[in-house]
């Protein structure tokens, strides 16, 4: 369903592998990650020696589709359609992101995409999801570049509880100078793997980080997301340290975030700024992100994913608990990010607060883009922007003003997706009951579990 059966001559991706395999032998190169995020938001790996690139190109490795309803803990739920120890699936890596760890000496790294034993795309791909709703946005004229800045914070290694590996205030040079060595050996490896980092600092909470880098091609922003994180982790253990992206490392803290950032272009024009609407917003443009605004809570079933993430989705917090939006306003789930005056051509872009790093990225992109090209569909309107923290209005004043909180947990979320038709029809049978069977086991597993031993529990998963 979602586009091609596999792409290209496997004939000629395995005359290209093994190209691209002896020179990586060359260089010292002995294994190939492979890695797939599941339902739950958990990277889980394959690998291959080397040798074997050219073999799993054209062949790919078997995984068994189970993994689309594993949860957290590993354990497995069943949805209507999936579950259960029956068939394969093969994983082709993608030889245009084959990339060189350079905090793994010896490995390199390549998204996957899923399909049958036949060749056929399995209709539960994420990363084939999010190439098939970007492919339908072109079809509309529509360029989506997206990104997701990563937030973590920096823990000693070596336990499980959360130790912070550096002290100082948010934001504050101490933690730069006593984590210089590891700071730099982040960039570099970044750097030397070609990821474009804009900028890195450290963040509000407790030994907490934060890297962003630059918006691109939907699936290509969903492998850099896996690949920063990998990459941080890899550092990190390096230097005897421990990276969580979990939404609520501590709970009653802030937390991490993934927010995502997204602009739209037609015709090379970027339709976030130069149009008649509010704050230069073209039709288009309003009409994407009000699309966004009236799915939001649907979305959360995929853009905060864990019970964790409703630790973190909490007013006051920067986390965007509240559906409405604003210009440059932190505590809308929607800021209207336009940038410096000179550069808003180019740099203007819509960022989602709301959603966290436990996210499946790919997914996220997909159903944002589906979110996004109903509202430009039917049209929508965004209401007035909010300025200030929502938190101050009364329930009747948010009301009055149309502003929802969101849900607040994710057996609320996930109700919202259920009857979320775009998204629904978006996503198709399958995902749509891999996603909502693995967040009520999810939500379920942790039922009567204390905030406390939630964020324990899923502190370092993610
Ligand atoms: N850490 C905050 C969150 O949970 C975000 C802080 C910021 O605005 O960068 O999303
Ligand atoms: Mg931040």
């Amino acid at each position: 369903m979602f586009g091609d059966r596999m792409r290209g001559d496997p004939a000629e991706r395995a005359a290209r592998a093994g190209d691209l395999a002896r020179k990586l032998r060359e260089d010292g190169v002995h294994g190939i990650v492979l890695p797939y995020v599941d339902t739950a938001g958990v990277t889980r790996i394959k690998t291959v020696p080397t040798a074997r690139l050219a073999h799993a190109a054209r062949w790919g490795v078997g995984m068994s589709p189970v993994f689309d309803v594993f949860l957290t803990d590993d354990s497995i739920t069943s949805g209507g359609q999936l579950g259960g120890p029956d068939g394969d699936l093969r994983l082709v890596p993608d030889l245009d992101r084959l990339t060189v760890l350079a905090a793994q000496p010896g490995w390199a790294w390549a998204p996957v995409d899923r399909y049958s034993q036949a060749g056929d795309p399995w209709p539960a791909c994420q990363r084939g999801f999010a190439r098939a709703m970007t492919r339908q946005a072109a079809e509309a004229g529509l360029t989506f570049k997206t990104a997701i800045e990563v937030e973590w914070a920096l823990g000693r290694a070596g336990t499980d509880e959360f130790v912070p590996a550096c002290t100082g205030p948010a934001y504050g040079a101490t933690r730069l100078i006593e984590l210089s060595d590891y700071a730099r050996d982040l960039l570099a490896a970044l750097d030397a793997q070609g990821v474009a980092v804009e900028q890195f600092h450290p963040e509000y909470a407790d030994a907490q980080f934060e890297v962003s880098v630059a918006a691109t091609d939907p699936v290509a922003a969903a492998d850099d997301s896996l690949l920063v994180r990998h990459t941080i982790r890899a550092v990190a253990h390096r230097h005897g340290l421990r990276a969580s992206f979990s939404p609520s490392v501590l709970a009653g803290r802030v937390g991490n975030g993934g927010h995502v950032h997204l602009s739209a272009a037609r015709d090379g024009r970027n339709l976030f700024s130069g149009g008649p609407g509010p704050h230069g917003l073209t039709a288009e443009a309003q009409a994407a992100a009000a699309g966004i605004l009236e799915l939001l809570p649907a979305l959360l079933a995929i853009g905060a994913p864990s019970v964790a993430s409703y630790l973190r989705l909490v007013p006051s917090h920067w986390a965007g608990a509240y559906a409405c939006w604003g210009h440059e306003t932190r505590e809308a789930a929607l800021r209207l990010v336009t940038g410096d005056a000179g550069e808003q051509e180019s740099a203007a872009n819509l960022e989602v607060k709301c959603f966290d790093l436990a996210a499946n990225p790919y997914l996220l992109f997909g159903a944002l883009i589906a979110a996004a090209l109903d509202g430009v569909r039917r049209g929508l309107l965004l209401p007035p922007p909010v300025t200030g923290d929502p938190a101050r209005f009364s329930a009747d004043e948010l009301a009055e003003r149309g502003i929802r909180r969101m849900p607040a947990g994710l057996d609320e979320a996930a109700r919202a997706l259920s009857v979320a038709r775009p998204l629904r029809d978006a996503l198709g049978d399958m995902l749509t009951d891999a996603v909502l069977a693995v967040r009520a086991a999810e939500a379920q597993r942790f039922r009567g579990v204390s905030d406390e031993d939630v964020a324990a529990a899923l502190r370092w998963v993610y």
